[in-house]
């Protein structure tokens, strides 16, 4: 990462360093770029950087944390906009997130009309004025470079950003502004049309008003709405109150006032507004959700943690009653009697309605709707995915036979579904009544359409190799969780003699919410209760022959993990050529939190690239020292950024911000390591032996000492120590690969009979948590 040559924005200015201001800079420092982050001055105070540099040093200790890494910190550069508004001339792109209001927006871009150079972009995050007003008094030159971008709280982690542009505005400006976003923030960019709450919001905020007042009008606990409202529609299981909760209830009015103030007369948003009476008292009572003393839902710590709900009808909070819903698919949901079928039908009824009635008017066609509400919303399937499970036909039957209004869009759907694929290719309904292609933008590849248009090469039940083309084959887990098992090894094995018969290069990569947290431990906990011995040494030496089979192929791997990718997950990629990572990717080797050491190789590799890292003084210590410290503490770096501090990745390792994009550039820096390729030569390592075990030992002590590790982590480390100081060997000694392999093995032969380690396992398994015993 870094500036990216390609694109011309090399310097952003951010004004705002609120909630969403101070977020968007840190996304851009994430990116590499410098950012010069603007506000007010303060009211009091001589530090008149002081809101800046504030929300600055608030960002460092925020959890999730906006900032990749501490380093990416260093890129944002603070002050305000009485004295540095001349400094805007030094950027290309300005970003405006100051508070929500019409005049002191459009004051300020007055003065940034003055001081900006020529073709420097502005954009507003505002999420409510149309770009018409905001540009009122402008120059068409400044209109010519302005535009809306609206980000998501919070930037870091939210992936959608509805692009707005008004009549005025340049293609090229709204082009290169949406290429930053898109390729170096690593969101994805849907166009919206400059209408009140563009897309996301319109639809989300009238989603939790409908959702609201049908728990009042059926009677429903919230616990029973969030149950059926939650995964059964496939939105996020806080449901509808729970995520009130999560983004404050005192956005609720807010929405409320903002809309009803903007939206065109009879517009069913309309309808739904009825006087927020408990909410209104909650926020005056300081219950505006997490944030606050609690919401919907809170924590009640008198006595014991209790969790309890709020009674709608008497505001009263009670013991929280978990609620059942019937596994159904939603035909059958919202045909169930009672409060559940009548809740599901009312809301998605009048939702999907809601969103159907309005393609053409928000968005151009169902594609961005769709991507702004799984986005934007984190729904799992689009208004029109859930249509098309529905069945459109079904649906718009429904809505007549009540009396209600069937949107244009159904009707010319008639009988058939918004979405088909078609020649191998993802295509969508137009308002047009023809099918278009699902068109990716240029350098994204994605493997859910490579599956669309051929059958895998390889497959079994735990993995599976497609063709990518070029001669690219790409390696997917495929078993629940991505757990790696002896049939994810056994493919892998296969696969590499595939790529090495007929093919180039080989990308391991799936599209799953994780790369994979490791090996399948409910297996081997189960090996272990039928002392199945002879099975676990099998899966271990099975795991290092695979992973070295990958390593010394005749032909370049490149793994490109994002999310989670631990224990063996890492492993893997530490036998890779070179690991192309998505910017959210959380790698660690954490076996000793489950009582294990690293058992595929990962000890040796991890060794190696900090050797190599050439940030270390000589010696065979100091890179000993690094592994140790990493590995004893299961240590898991939060970002590609962190890993790349950790020497997970190595220096010609690359980051991928844009998730869509990772597969492209994974494959691209495959491919261009195919000519003249070599595999690795084996490492030799020189191992500090009994002296280096006994220096590890008495760091680990310290620890021990001070009540920060127990007896067992104690012995854990210890069987790591061992390992990575190359056992019994002397300081002199050559420790070969193949050594490193046995140590390893005899180590986690011996820890994984403890029954010590068991328990630790079967906690992990049961809590997803570490037992510290
Ligand atoms: P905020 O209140 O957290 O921050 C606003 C910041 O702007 C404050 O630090 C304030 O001191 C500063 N400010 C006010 N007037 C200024 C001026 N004239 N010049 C420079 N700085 C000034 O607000 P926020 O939630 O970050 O929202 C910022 C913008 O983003 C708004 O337009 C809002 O509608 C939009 N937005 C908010 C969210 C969200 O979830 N909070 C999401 C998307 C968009």
């Amino acid at each position: 990462m870094g500036a990216d040559s390609s694109n011309p924005i090399r310097k952003v200015c951010v004004i705002g360093a609120g909630t969403m201001g101070a977020g968007i800079a840190a996304q851009v420092a994430n990116a590499g770029v410098p950012v010069l982050l603007l506000d007010i001055l303060p009211k009091d105070g001589s530090n008149r950087n002081a809101i800046a540099e504030g929300a600055v040093a608030r960002m460092l200790k925020t959890d999730p944390a906006p900032f990749m890494s501490k380093a990416a910190a260093k890129l944002v550069e603070t002050g305000n906009i009485e004295d540095d508004l001349a400094k805007v001339a030094e950027c290309d792109w300005v970003v405006e997130a100051i508070i929500e209001r019409l005049d002191l927006k459009q004051a300020l871009y007055a003065k940034l009309e003055a001081v900006r150079k020529p073709g420097t972009a502005v954009s507003s995050n505002t999420s409510t004025i149309p770009l018409e007003k905001l540009t009122e008094g402008r120059t068409d030159a400044f209109a010519a470079d302005f535009l809306i971008t609206h980000f998501f709280n919070p930037p870091r982690y939210m992936r959608l950003v509805e692009v707005v542009t008004g009549p005025r505005t340049d293609a090229t400006t709204a082009g290169r502004v949406s290429d930053f976003i898109d390729r170096m923030l690593g969101k994805r960019v849907v166009p919206a049309h400059d209408r009140p709450g563009f897309i996301a919001n319109r639809i989300g905020s009238y989603w939790l008003q409908v959702a609201y007042n049908a728990t009042v009008d059926l009677g429903l606990t919230i616990e029973e709405a969030d149950a059926i409202g939650g995964r059964p529609m496939g939105v996020p299981k806080t449901g509808i109150f729970g995520l009130l909760d999560l983004v404050g209830i005192d956005l609720m009015p807010l929405l409320l006032k903002s809309f009803t103030s903007t939206l065109p007369e009879g517009d069913p948003y309309l309808a739904t507004v009825r006087p927020l009476t408990l909410v209104e008292k909650m926020i005056a009572e300081g219950y505006t959700g997490r944030k606050g003393k609690g919401g919907f839902y809170r924590l009640n710590r008198e006595g014991g943690k209790r969790k309890e709900a709020i009674d709608l009808a008497t505001g009263d909070y009670r013991p929280a009653i978990k609620a059942e819903v019937p596994r159904a698919k939603l035909p059958q949901l919202v045909a169930l009697p009672g409060k559940t079928g009548a809740f599901a039908w009312t809301v998605l009824s009048q939702v999907l309605g809601y969103a159907a009635s309005l393609v053409g008017e928000i968005a151009d066609d169902i594609v961005a709707i769709d991507d702004a509400m799984k986005l934007g919303y984190n729904w799992k399937y689009g208004p029109f995915e859930l249509i098309d499970q529905l069945g459109a036909a079904a649906f718009a039957k429904r809505l007549a036979e009540e009396g209600k209004p069937v949107p244009a869009i159904l009707a010319t759907a008639g009988d058939r579904s918004f979405y088909r694929v078609e020649g191998g290719k993802r295509q969508y309904l137009g308002t047009d009544g023809a099918y278009h292609d699902v068109v990716r933008p240029d350098g994204v590849l994605l493997l859910e359409d490579v599956k669309l248009a051929a059958k895998p090469i390889l497959k079994n039940g735990s993995a599976a190799v497609w063709d990518i083309g070029d001669g690219v084959a790409c390696f997917e887990f495929t078993s629940k969780m991505n757990a790696l098992d002896g049939e994810t090894l056994k493919l892998l094995g296969q696969a590499v003699e595939h790529v090495a018969k007929s093919m180039k290069a080989l990308v391991v990569y799936n599209e799953g919410g994780n790369f994979s947290a490791g090996a399948n431990l409910g297996l081997a906990l189960f090996a272990v209760n039928i002392a199945a011995w002879g099975e676990i040494e099998k899966l271990v030496s099975g795991g290092q022959q695979a992973y070295k089979a990958l390593k010394y192929a005749p032909f370049p791997v490149v793994s490109a993990p994002a999310g989670l990718a631990l224990g063996g997950g890492c492993e893997i990629l530490l036998h890779s050529d070179a690991i192309q990572a998505h910017a959210e990717s959380y790698i660690g080797l954490v076996e000793c939190g489950v009582g294990l050491v690293p058992g595929w190789g990962g000890c040796g590799e991890y060794i190696d690239r900090w050797q190599k890292s050439g940030l270390l003084p000589k010696g065979p210590m100091p890179a000993v020292a690094k592994a140790f410290e990493t590995i004893s503490t299961a240590t898991v770096a939060k970002s590609a950024a962190e890993a790349r501090e950790l020497q997970f990745l190595r220096k010609h390792d690359g980051i991928t911000m844009n998730r869509d994009r990772l597969l492209a550039d994974a494959k691209a820096r495959a491919l261009a390591m195919v000519d003249g390729y070599q595999p690795p030569k084996p490492p030799e390592f020189r191992l500090p032996g009994a002296s280096g075990r006994v220096a590890l030992g008495m760091a680990a002590e310290g620890f021990h000492k001070r009540g920060m590790a127990t007896d067992y982590d104690m012995v854990v480390s210890n069987a790591l120590a061992t390992v990575l100081t190359g056992g019994e060997a002397d300081l002199v000694d050559v420790v070969t690969e193949e050594q490193m392999l046995a140590l390893e093995k005899h180590a986690f032969m011996k820890r994984v009979r403890d029954p010590r380690t068991m328990a630790r396992v079967e906690s992990m398994l049961e809590t997803g948590k570490p037992l510290r015993n």
